[in-house]
């Protein structure tokens, strides 16, 4: 038998509205481990007085300044040795840059690293196809159309397109996301711990391949063919 303390140290990389978050959270009530990301990590600490980095966090947030990297690192470790983290935990948004995985690979021992693949071309027509109303019901053109194109089904009101969602602001978000993470997807493709899943299908079927890599993986691993 195999014996890994934390067999379910699980990292989750993708692009903007990949459904990276939705498949963590999936693997965490799959798997009974918790979901982590720096977001809610950095939310939490305001009412976790007792953590020391806590007043230097907030120092940070509550002049709307980005936390340094090397402080949301020491955050994370210390997040995933706590005691919920016995079997491992799912982890999206972390890690951002090349040297926090490089942290991340000291301070852990990461089991599966998925990258839930969707190409430049889907994420533009996901999010550019995002329609609103002013009551914020959420629309898209060609996944969820409304009956009269361009009203809101549910209050009648006009439609209308979120700057975040234009073309432009897409495209410059995904340079961004590419100048960051593409280094990292080739630091776990160098170390062979990198399991592409084809993110263009349907959210049960992403998590299907996830589940599968993982479920074969232990197999192999016990000694069943
Ligand atoms: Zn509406």
């Amino acid at each position: 038998m195999f014996k890994n303390e934390k067999p379910f140290e699980i990292i989750v990389l993708g692009p903007p509205v990949s459904g990276k978050g939705t498949q963590t959270e999936l693997i965490s009530k799959t798997f009974d481990v918790p979901h982590i990301s720096t977001g809610v990590i950095l939310h939490d600490i305001k009412s976790d007085i007792a953590n020391p980095l806590a007043a230097e966090v907030m120092g940070y947030m509550d002049k709307g300044q980005l936390v340094p990297t090397e402080l949301v690192n020491q955050l994370v470790a210390k997040r995933i040795k706590k005691d919920d983290c016995h079997l491992g935990y799912a982890m999206d948004g972390y890690p951002r840059t090349l040297e926090q995985a490089e942290f991340l690979n000291k301070n852990a021992d990461v089991d599966y690293v998925f990258l839930i693949s969707v190409s430049d071309a889907t994420i533009i027509e996901r999010m550019s196809g995002r329609r609103v109303c002013p009551s914020g019901h959420a629309w898209h053109i060609k996944y969820s159309p409304t009956k009269v194109e361009g009203i809101c089904d549910t209050c009648g009101e006009a439609l209308f397109q979120r700057d975040d969602d234009k073309e432009e602001t897409v495209k410059s978000r995904l340079e961004i996301y590419h100048r960051e993470t593409d280094s990292i997807v080739k630091y776990y493709e160098e170390k062979g711990m990198l399991i592409k899943i084809d993110g263009e299908r349907h959210i049960e079927e992403v998590f299907q391949q996830i589940v599968r890599k993982m479920v074969y993986d232990m197999r192999s691993k016990i000694g069943w063919k």
